[in-house]
Parts: C-alpha cells; sequence; structure tokens
C-alpha cells in the first residue's frame, strides 16, 4: 500500500453552563454551532469559538434562506439586473454590463445575493442557480444584441463551485445554442476563488481564453491571493474592488494603491475597471490614472434589461464604438 501524507486540522466549539444552557443538550447543539462557525476556515491552525447567541440567530436564518432558495427557481422568484459601465475617456459611452442576481422571495421579501450566494454554495444549491443564471444570461444577450448589433460584451459572475472541469464546455454550449460568440461574454472570477485552484481548473480557464472567452478578476484587492497567480494565469481584465474607492478621496494611501495596481495591471496588459464609484470626487481622483473602465452608482444603478434599452433607445446611454475591443 502506498504510504499518504494526511493533515489533520482541529476546530474547537465551546459553550459555558449556565449561559449557555442548563442542560447537556443544550450545551453540546450551542458548542455545535459554535464549532461549525471555526469549521470552515481554510487553515491548518487550531481554531476555536466561544457560543454566541447571534450564532442560533444567523444559524435559524440561514436554513430559513436555504428551505425556500430550493424552490425560487420553479416559484420564478429568481431574475437579472444588468449595471452598465462606461468607458473613462472623452465619450463615457457604454462598454458594457454586469449581470446581478435578484430574489424576490414571496415569503422572505428581497433578499441580497450577498446573503444567499454564499448559503447557496454551502449547500450545494449553487450549480442549479448558477446554470439558470448563465442559460438566461446568454437569452438576455441575445436579447440586447438583436436589438442593437453592436452591445458590448457583458459580465456573468461565476461561483467558486461553477469554476470545475467542464466549464468550458458548458459555457461552450449556452453560447452555441443561443448562437453567441465567445466575445459576447466575460466571465468574472473572484481574487478570493484563486487559492482553490488547481491545475485542471488552470486549464479549462486557459481552453476558455483561447476559445475568445474573456476573463475578469473580480473584487480585486480583498482576497489576500499571492501575486504569483497573476504571472501564471492570464486575465483580460482587473476590477479594483470597491473597499478601495470608497477611500479613495480621503486616504492619500489608497490613492498611492489603486496608482499602483493599475501600472501592475498595465505591464500585465489588462484592462482595469474600478466598481463603486458613488460622488465625484472619486470620479476626479480616478480621471487620468489609466483607468479603462467605470461602474458604480454615480453613472447607473443594476436595472431591469427594459430599462437599459430605453436608456439606449432616449439616447441616454450611448454604445462605445468598437466596445467588443474593450
Ligand atoms: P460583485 O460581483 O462585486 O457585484 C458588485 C456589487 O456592488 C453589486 O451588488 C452591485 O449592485 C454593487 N454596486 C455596484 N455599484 C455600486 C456603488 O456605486 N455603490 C454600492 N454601494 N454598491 C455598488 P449585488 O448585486 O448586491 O451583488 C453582491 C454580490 O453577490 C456580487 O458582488 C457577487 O459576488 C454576488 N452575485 C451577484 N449576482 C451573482 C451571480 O449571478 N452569480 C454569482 N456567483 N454571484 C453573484
Ligand atoms: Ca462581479
Ligand atoms: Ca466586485
Amino acid at each position: 500500500m502506498q504510504r499518504q501524507n494526511f493533515q489533520v486540522t482541529c476546530a474547537i466549539g465551546i459553550s459555558t453552563w449556565p449561559y449557555n444552557g442548563d442542560e447537556a443538550t443544550l450545551l453540546l447543539q450551542s458548542a455545535d454551532l459554535a464549532m461549525y462557525h471555526v469549521k470552515h476556515l481554510d487553515s491548518n491552525e487550531v481554531h476555536y469559538q466561544f457560543y454566541e447567541e447571534k450564532m442560533l440567530v444567523n444559524s435559524q436564518r440561514t436554513l430559513e434562506v436555504q428551505q425556500h432558495l430550493r424552490n425560487a427557481i420553479a416559484e420564478n422568484e429568481l431574475y437579472l439586473v444588468l449595471q452598465p459601465q462606461f468607458s473613462l475617456d472623452d465619450s463615457q459611452a457604454l462598454c458594457g454590463a454586469e449581470v446581478l442576481l435578484r430574489w424576490q422571495s414571496k415569503k422572505l421579501g428581497l433578499v441580497s445575493p450577498a446573503e444567499f450566494i454564499p448559503i447557496a454554495e454551502k449547500s450545494g444549491l449553487i450549480l442549479t442557480i448558477s446554470a439558470w443564471v448563465l442559460e438566461q444570461s446568454c437569452r438576455l444577450i441575445k436579447q440586447l444584441q438583436e436589438q442593437f448589433s453592436n452591445f458590448p460584451r457583458v459580465s456573468v459572475n461565476l461561483s467558486g463551485d461553477e469554476i470545475s472541469v467542464g466549464l468550458a464546455k458548458r459555457i461552450n454550449t449556452q453560447l452555441t445554442a443561443f448562437g453567441l460568440s465567445s466575445q459576447s461574454i466575460m466571465l468574472e472570477i473572484t481574487e478570493a476563488q484563486l487559492v482553490k485552484f488547481n491545475d485542471q481548473v488552470t486549464s479549462e480557464i486557459d481552453q476558455l481564453r483561447r476559445q475568445g472567452v474573456r476573463i475578469s478578476l473580480d473584487d480585486f484587492g480583498t482576497g489576500y491571493s499571492s501575486m504569483s497567480y497573476l504571472s501564471s494565469l492570464r486575465f483580460d481584465e482587473i476590477k479594483i474592488d470597491r473597499t478601495f474607492i470608497t477611500k479613495i478621496s480621503t486616504d492619500k494611501k489608497i490613492l498611492l494603491l489603486v496608482k499602483a495596481i493599475v501600472s501592475m495591471a498595465q505591464a500585465l496588459e489588462c484592462k482595469i475597471v474600478v466598481e463603486g464609484v458613488e460622488t465625484t470626487e472619486e470620479l476626479d481622483c480616478l480621471t487620468n490614472m489609466g483607468i479603462d473602465v467605470l461602474q458604480g452608482y454615480l453613472f447607473g444603478k443594476p436595472m431591469p434589461c427594459e430599462k437599459l434599452v430605453a436608456h439606449l433607445n432616449s439616447g441616454k446611454y450611448k454604445i462605445l464604438e468598437s466596445s467588443f475591443n474593450i
């Protein structure tokens, strides 16, 4: 038999008597909840966590969200919105859009994707949801291209579990089904997802790029990823995270950091997108820095496809000439 190395990690949940329960079952349940709180942390260190009351509230909410999310597609509760992106040149024309998922639950009201996507990921529901998002996104792109032949590329967010063997095939199947070119779509991968990449996943991404599908590195600056990923994987675009942009007009160090990220992205021949631009002060700081694309409430909030079409028809938005190249 071949010898193998196993890495053993340890997660400890702690509850105290009588504060977290006056009988053994309750104390064990509380310790269990506390243990699950630290179990998912990716590290070789021993982690421990004392039970806190909010953990019970959180776990009840998670269960509720998970339960209703199971039926969200069948109940027609999911829909997509588009957030426009504009070029930072004199034209300030529309050069792309990001597809964002929305869930209007009959039971829970409007639930933020920031809340339900992580729950969908933990419960395995994400694969069904992601497949739905990809198909519906392709349908939207087709509709937009039928109305505006030069409609720019549309970005779709990928979840971690989706980035696996077979990704390139799944994307191609959908593009072919809707008769779309590979330049019509850009895939967004967050920086935090990179640490989980292995050779097989890297080759899926390479295959997609060879076929002409562009890849964007989302939430850049928040994922603590090693710079070595940037030398081994090619990206077409880097999206500087909103947390930098909100501080850019008040914090000199952040301004310098953003400048450094821009030079690095330029050296790697990546386009640079800034997301979450909300004020003219932020925009002033970002102008003349070498940034290519702007996204944020200052220019347009995520909106239904019909509203985007209305803005294009009324002339409020103009499509960038040759925007497929952005
Ligand atoms: P993200 O990919 O970083 O998306 C950008 C988020 O920032 C969106 O929130 C957008 O509405 C918000 N945003 C854009 N401009 C501004 C601004 O100027 N100010 C502020 N305060 N916010 C701005 P949203 O739609 O709530 O999405 C949150 C996250 O949920 C996304 O972050 C993404 O990680 C995830 N998500 C959304 N849709 C999908 C999807 O279809 N698939 C997957 N896997 N994840 C998705
Ligand atoms: Ca994104
Ligand atoms: Ca982002």
